[in-house]
């Protein structure tokens, strides 16, 4: 199919932006156009303008500046193939998660910025985003907001950003040295989108768990952090450990898969997999992922001490 007619503008400058979106009834951004271009065509989007925000140079960077990364909105998702793009264990962390994200040649276009534009629940990062307490940044008529990850999201492809608003970046706090990262995914083929991804990392002092972040990817209508399955692994000992996959029911990462998938997790059913299917599938991934967290947390600990690996 062929997209409804529109108006096009390249614009220079943020201003320019968001003066457009203030202005046009319909109008989208277009970053790297992997969602929007294909809407489009499907007629599922018409907007009557679209204002391509490609040649402003200042959304083409990514800065670290008082321990946190700020990723502009023009920074693709395959800058993040490279775990050295981003210091420390975030760097690792993106890595892990990126390469589920589609295939090549939608990550040399598509957006970090633009998967909070378009606000999947299967969206990688968005996960990321919200156990990691990233923020937000736009600009609008009033200046600039950045509004937390946490309340961002509203629902499937809704967010808390006003029509007239532009996403300039994405904030994300780096993550200290000691800390073990893990980003499992499980899909029906190769290229669909996410049926459930666990993004997790964890901080462990004297053998016990002090901090777990636990952000669950398409395990409700929208991004989630795993509140109570974090809760279930405080001063939890971690143990031998395991790749997960003939964990005792009793193991702390066991259960707390079971906790995310009970009573933090709100599955829709889908027509390969029913709510039932989908639990099962949200616990194991998430026990998974706290087994290869804990596995980066204790390599890296062994780094720190200066012990041969
Ligand atoms: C076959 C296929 C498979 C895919 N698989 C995955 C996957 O597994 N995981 C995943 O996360 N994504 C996946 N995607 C989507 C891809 O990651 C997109 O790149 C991403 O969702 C949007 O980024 P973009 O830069 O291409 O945005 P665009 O397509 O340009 O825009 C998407 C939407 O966000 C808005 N938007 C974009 N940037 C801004 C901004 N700066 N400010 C305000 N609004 C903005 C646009 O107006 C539009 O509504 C897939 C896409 C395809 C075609």
């Amino acid at each position: 199919m062929k997209p409804a007619a529109f108006d096009y503008v390249m614009a220079r400058t943020v201003p320019e932006v968001v003066d457009v979106l203030s202005n046009g009834p319909n109008a989208k951004v277009l970053a790297g156009g992997q969602s929007l271009i294909l809407e489009m065509h499907l007629e599922r989007l018409s907007p009557d303008v679209v204002v391509d925000i490609n040649q402003i140079a200042e959304l083409d960077q990514m800065e670290v500046r008082d321990s946190v990364l700020r990723v502009g909105s023009l920074i693709r998702h395959r800058v993040f193939e490279n775990p050295h793009a981003v210091p420390g264990p975030l760097g690792d962390l993106f890595a892990l998660a990126v390469v589920n994200i589609a295939h090549p040649p939608i990550r040399n276009r598509g957006t970090m910025a633009g998967s909070f534009g378009w606000a999947h629940p299967a969206s990688e990062w968005c996960g990321l985003a919200v156990a990691l307490d990233a923020d937000i940044e736009l600009a609008g008529p009033r200046g600039t907001r950045q509004v937390a990850a946490r309340d961002f999201f509203k629902g499937p492809l809704q967010t808390a950003r006003q029509p007239h608003e532009v996403i300039t970046a994405v904030r994300w706090p780096l993550l200290s040295g000691g800390t073990g990262v893990g980003f499992i995914e499980h899909r029906r083929t190769h290229f669909c989108f996410a049926q459930v991804a666990v993004g997790a990392t964890l901080n462990v002092g004297d053998g016990m768990i002090e901090r777990a972040r636990i952000g669950l990817v398409n395990c409700a209508d929208r991004p989630l952090r795993a509140h109570a399955a974090e809760a279930a692994l405080i001063g939890v000992e971690v143990g031998p450990l395991s790749d997960g996959y003939r964990l005792p029911a009793d193991h702390p990462f066991a259960r707390a898969g079971r906790a995310a998938a009970e009573q933090d997790a709100a599955p829709i059913a889908e027509p390969y997999a029913d709510i039932e299917y989908r639990k099962h599938t949200i616990a194991t991934v998430v026990a998974r992922t706290l087994c290869q967290a804990a596995a980066d947390q204790r390599s890296r600990a062994s780094s720190l001490r200066g012990d041969s690996r």
